[in-house]
Parts: C-alpha cells; sequence; structure tokens
C-alpha cells in the first residue's frame, strides 16, 4: 500500500518563494495539461504488450510529478516504471489503474491550489530607460503582471485604458517630470486614487519625506541595492488596496 501524501504542498510553497504565484500557476498548468497525454502513452504502450516504452512513459511521470509534489503519483510512477523494466507484467495493471485513480485525486488537489493562488495583480512602469525596465522585469515578472511605459504620455493614455493595481513612477522622464504626472493622475477622475510610488535615483536625505508630501505613496531609490526592498514596498501598498478597495475602482 502506498503511504506518499498525495500532494505534498511544502514542493509547491519553494516554488513560490521562488518565482510567485505566476511559477506556481504555470507549474500546475503544464503538469494538468501535459499528465493526460503521459498516461494516454502509457496505456498504449501496456495494451501493446511494449514494456520499454510503458518504462519510459512511467519514467517522464516520475519527474513531472515531483516537480509539483506529487507524492503519491511519483511514487506510483516509480514502481510502474520498475515493475517494466524488471519485466514483472503482471503486477503493471494494478498500479496503473492506481496510477490513473491517484491522477484524478491529485488532479482536484492542485486545481483547488491554482485557484487559491489567485490573479496576478497588474503593476505598470514608468521608466524611460531600458536597463532600468529590464532589470525590473527580471525582479518583477513573475510576480506581477506589467505595463511598460517609457514616456509620461504614453503612461496617461494607457492607464486610462488599462488600469493596474499600482505604479511606479520614474521622476526623470524625457517629456514631463514624474512630479508633474502624478499631479495630473491626481486630477483625473478615474485615475485619482491609484498608489503611486516615486521611483528616482535623486537620492537625497529628505527625499522620501519629500516625496510624500507631494501624493506619492511610497517611495524607493535607485539603483536597486536590495530587490527585497523594492517588492515590499510594493506589497504593502497592494495589500493596503485589497483590504481597502476605493470607490474609483469598483
Ligand atoms: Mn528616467
Amino acid at each position: 500500500m502506498n503511504q506518499e501524501p498525495i500532494l505534498d504542498e511544502m514542493a509547491l510553497g519553494r516554488w513560490e518563494q521562488l518565482g510567485g504565484p505566476r511559477l506556481i500557476q504555470e507549474m500546475i498548468g503544464l503538469f494538468l495539461e501535459n499528465m493526460p497525454e503521459k498516461i494516454e502513452g502509457a496505456r498504449t504502450a501496456l495494451s501493446a504488450g511494449h514494456l520499454e516504452a510503458l518504462s519510459r512513459a512511467a519514467h517522464g511521470m516520475v519527474s513531472s510529478g515531483g516537480n509539483v509534489g506529487a507524492r503519491r503519483l511519483q511514487a506510483l510512477a516509480r514502481e510502474l516504471e520498475v515493475a517494466a523494466l524488471e519485466d514483472r507484467p503482471n503486477s503493471i495493471p494494478g498500479l496503473f489503474e492506481n496510477l490513473e485513480t491517484t491522477f484524478e485525486q491529485t488532479r482536484a488537489l492542485l486545481e483547488e491550489k491554482k485557484r487559491k493562488t489567485g490573479t496576478l495583480k497588474k503593476i505598470a512602469v514608468v521608466e524611460d530607460n531600458p536597463d532600468n525596465r529590464l532589470l525590473l522585469r527580471a525582479i518583477l515578472e513573475t510576480r506581477y503582471e506589467m505595463l511598460e511605459f517609457e514616456t509620461g504620455q504614453d503612461a496617461l493614455q494607457g492607464l486610462e485604458t488599462e488600469m493596474p493595481d499600482l505604479v511606479l513612477l520614474d521622476i526623470s522622464l524625457p517629456d514631463l517630470e514624474g512630479t508633474e504626472l502624478l499631479k495630473k493622475l491626481r486630477a483625473h477622475e478615474k485615475l485619482r486614487s491609484l498608489p503611486v510610488i516615486a521611483w528616482t535615483a535623486h537620492a537625497m536625505t529628505g527625499d522620501r519625506e519629500k516625496y510624500l508630501s507631494m501624493g506619492f505613496d511610497g517611495y524607493v531609490s535607485k539603483p536597486i541595492v536590495d530587490e527585497a526592498e523594492l517588492v515590499t514596498a510594493m506589497e504593502r501598498l497592494l495589500d493596503r488596496r485589497a483590504g481597502n478597495p476605493s470607490a474609483h475602482f469598483s
């Protein structure tokens, strides 16, 4: 009797730390998409009595199951692989049937996990330097859906059509200062309560207070020294927004 848990949440938790909800969702999505094909391949090999092909199919299931923490399925696939390799056909149909049932149980748990992981928040980055945008993408892309704008005018137009949950706003832009763009946002009927973080290289003593007093909701200085600081500043505002939704966004 197989005593492994159907799903080991620790395995998925580790991926969440590495790549945020997006990685979890994509991992689960790939597993659920590909596993039926692998099971079908194993079934075909089994009915053709082709044990080598069956062991290969089972081998693929061991690794995919391991990636999402599907421990019981992983263990059964391993048993199936070994039974096929050792040419023990009598034990195979029972193992295969058990594996199919286990996959259905695993699917239900993973679908629930995927639903609970939630939808990704949308972050708008207004930044004219491509190197800064590249870094921001590297740090934020796994956690958030991202919108990117290179100029203040583009941002103003883009934000009207696609509302983000938060804006990371460079202060030195080629067409208008970030502080000017903030004023336009605050005067805009639809955009006025968007949380906006001042994102600037003008890091001088008192800058934080200066930008907060202008109406920014947060302040992060460039260059990025500690990406956790950036993510924390963003998460704090996103949490506040989730807990206290504004009428402007309903
Ligand atoms: Mn700039």
